[in-house]
């Protein structure tokens, strides 16, 4: 799956600047190609794996690259008015064998939020390739500004995205860590899974062969209709050859050895489907779903791909679920990623929606009361000129 990536905003480009680290930790030949856009320039110069030409500081003639706060809007606007440095930044990179678009942004901020729908929507017009967005939620205790934001941000992002795969950090913070001691964390989840569904389509390594391939025509089929996803995903040691066979075991049938493999997969698969999702949801609230395993080729296994996928198709409200696998020898985990695609039952989105709407009638409320006060304090008298 050839992306590119536009980290936006600080956790857009802190997301993609560890997706970039790992790519090279693999030693990825994938032609993936990517941009950090900010309006703060400590943002971008606190950015390691980034190249210095892939990082474009915004706004600098409004906010003098400090940033733009909290203020969404004027995130929006500034992306707008440098719209052209953008895209043109992202052509000079080579767009004509792309797959898709993914913008990352946090959508509780300004940035990221007010910028990545702006961004959405000119891609959409320029590109025929599909534009996904990969947006963080924030956490409740980050307060209703940042529900507000994230909430326009969403409706915003969700008129022009073919998908939009949402991560919600409250959902993830760690144990005995604040939210912000959780970031680090929290991203290699998200890197973890962002990676593993860029193999789909990608080039097997030498000498191996797929099960079961998925290319990126499937990923793009999975997400399309404009919705809402959340991601699923579980691993496991994979044993070392020697031990799935050992004498011990030599008298057991071949047979038994295959079912155990296959029951591994699907079990594995059932993990990563019932656990934390990115964005926890209803799975019954699903239209489709993509399978994707990947790990040492003795691990995976055809009849349990098959065996999940059967299984998935009963979970989900659709009926589409496709599968594959990608056979890697660089670990020694299995990994099942559950792609759940517009999804409709999410409790955090309609939770973020009212605490968006209390709090924009708060803030609306505050507005009007505070003009009417400051109007008392002039003499009734004096005639308004309009
Ligand atoms: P921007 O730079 O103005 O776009 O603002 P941010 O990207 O900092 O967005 C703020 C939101 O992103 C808040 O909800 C934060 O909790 C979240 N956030 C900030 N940094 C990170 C990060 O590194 N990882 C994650 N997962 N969330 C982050």
């Amino acid at each position: 799956m050839r992306f590119f990536v536009i980290g936006f905003g600080q956790a857009g480009g802190k997301i993609l600047d560890m997706f970039i680290e790992n790519e090279k930790m693999r030693g990825s030949n994938t032609k993936i190609r990517w941009l950090a856009v900010n309006t703060a320039r400590t943002d971008l110069i606190g950015l390691k794996h980034v190249p210095m030409k892939d990082r474009i500081l915004i706004g600098q003639t409004v906010v003098k690259g400090h940033g733009v706060g909290t203020d969404s809007k004027l995130g929006a606007k500034i992306a707008q008015d440098e719209i052209e440095t953008i895209l043109n930044t992202i052509d000079e990179r080579g767009t004509y064998d792309l797959d898709a678009f993914l913008i990352v942004a946090g959508l509780g901020g300004g940035t990221g939020s007010g910028g990545a729908p702006v961004l959405a929507k000119h891609l959409k017009e320029m590109y025929s390739e599909p534009v996904y967005a990969l947006g963080v939620l924030p956490a409740p205790e980050e307060g209703k500004l940042y529900s507000l934001n994230a909430a326009r941000s969403m409706v915003s992002l969700l008129k022009y995205v073919d998908n939009l795969i949402l991560f919600d950090n409250g959902a993830w913070k760690f144990e005995g860590m604040s939210l912000r001691e959780s970031f680090a964390k929290i991203n290699e989840e998200i890197v973890r899974r962002i990676a593993l569904l860029a193999r789909a389509g990608e080039p097997i390594e030498e000498g191996l062969v797929g099960e079961m391939v998925v290319d990126s025509s499937e990923v793009i089929n999975t997400l399309r209709g404009g919705g809402i996803s959340s991601i699923g995903y579980a691993t496991s040691l994979a044993e070392s050859e020697k031990k799935r066979f050992s004498l011990f075991r030599k008298k057991e049938s071949l047979e038994t050895i295959e079912d155990e493999k296959a029951m591994k997969i699907s079990s594995l698969v059932r993990r990563a489907t019932l656990g934390r999702l990115t964005l926890p949801c209803n799975v019954n609230s699903a239209e489709r779903a993509l399978i994707l395993v990947a790990g040492p080729p003795e691990h995976l296994d055809r009849k349990g791909l098959e065996k999940a996928k059967v299984w998935l198709e009963e979970q989900i409200a659709g009926v589409e679920v496709r599968a594959g696998d990608y056979p890697t020898r660089r670990t020694k985990y299995v990994a099942a990623l559950v792609l759940l695609a517009n999804v409709t039952d999410a409790p955090r989105v309609k939770e973020l929606q009212q605490l968006a709407l209390e709090a924009k009638e708060g803030i609306e409320f505050t507005e009007k009361k505070r003009a009417e006060k400051t109007l008392q304090l002039f003499d009734e008298d004096i005639e308004p000129l309009v």
